[in-house]
């Protein structure tokens, strides 16, 4: 049974007093929900909405990290520390991080490897580009993603993990992609998980899709079986629009 999850990528916005109003906002409408809703704002605020989101049940993620436990990274945040502060959930491989910080899928890996050593889970973010799209190459593409960012996980840990997919040309642009095209590519991904583990697992896990994501258009994603959630970008900004995501979902 795999608990639909919906998670809320603030990117580089809010400050601490719209991050707690937000969480009280959201807190309050979602109280009957039975969907996981993790918010996910920028590191600062991490430790600023942590109790609200206890209070309401909310699950708090943080956008990044890095694979050390501590030394000399300056600017580097580690996993002990999202730990220490009650994180639940770390993003990592998200597009953004890919294209404008040089993130590999080496890099992934070592993330979310280090996350599960942590105790925190990481939704793992892949997608292909609009040009790997038009030339046939998304499987492949994704399968290569999925594939070094799970290896050497053990099935206990892989089995937790959230593979988010997010097809980077349908991040922000208004352009979702249709339920049947991300249902394809998350049956492929279950594909790359039952050859890399078991189908049991590739059943068990949680694979979320990501790309102008809204209140009108979640259900064409949730009435897909092999969707569980969504990864939510401009649309998790607003409280309301949040929680009706998660209510429609
Ligand atoms: C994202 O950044 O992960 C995302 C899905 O953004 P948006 O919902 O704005 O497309």
């Amino acid at each position: 049974m795999r608990i639909p999850i919906i998670a809320a990528n603030w990117k580089m916005h809010k400050d601490s007093q719209e991050a707690v109003d937000f969480v009280e906002s959201l807190g309050e409408q979602l109280r009957a929900d039975s969907v996981e809703a993790v918010v996910c704002p920028p590191h600062p605020l991490l430790g600023i909405i942590a109790e609200p989101c206890r209070t309401y049940g909310l699950k708090l993620g943080a956008q990044n990290m890095y694979w050390e436990e501590a030394g000399a990274f300056t600017g580097e945040v580690s996993p002990l520390l999202l730990k220490d502060i009650g994180v639940h959930y770390v993003i990592v491989g998200h597009s953004e991080r890919r294209q404008l910080f040089g993130e590999t899928d080496q890099h992934v890996a070592r993330k979310a490897k280090a996350a599960f050593a942590h105790d925190l889970t990481p939704i793992i973010c892949v997608g292909e580009t609009q040009q790997e799209r038009q030339s046939g190459q998304t499987m492949s593409v994704i399968s290569e993603q999925v594939t070094v960012a799970l290896t050497g996980l053990d099935p206990s840990q892989a089995r937790k993990a959230v593979i988010a997919y997010e097809p980077v040309w349908a991040i922000g642009s208004g352009q979702a992609a249709t339920g049947t095209d991300a249902a394809q590519v998350a049956q492929h991904i279950r594909k790359v998980l039952g050859e890399m583990f078991s189908l049991k697992l590739a059943r068990d896990v949680r694979i979320q899709y990501g790309g102008s994501v809204k209140p009108d258009n979640i259900q064409e994603f949730m009435r897909e079986p092999e969707i569980d959630g969504a990864l939510v970008g401009g649309a998790s900004l607003d409280a309301d629009l949040f929680a009706g995501i998660v209510h429609n979902a």
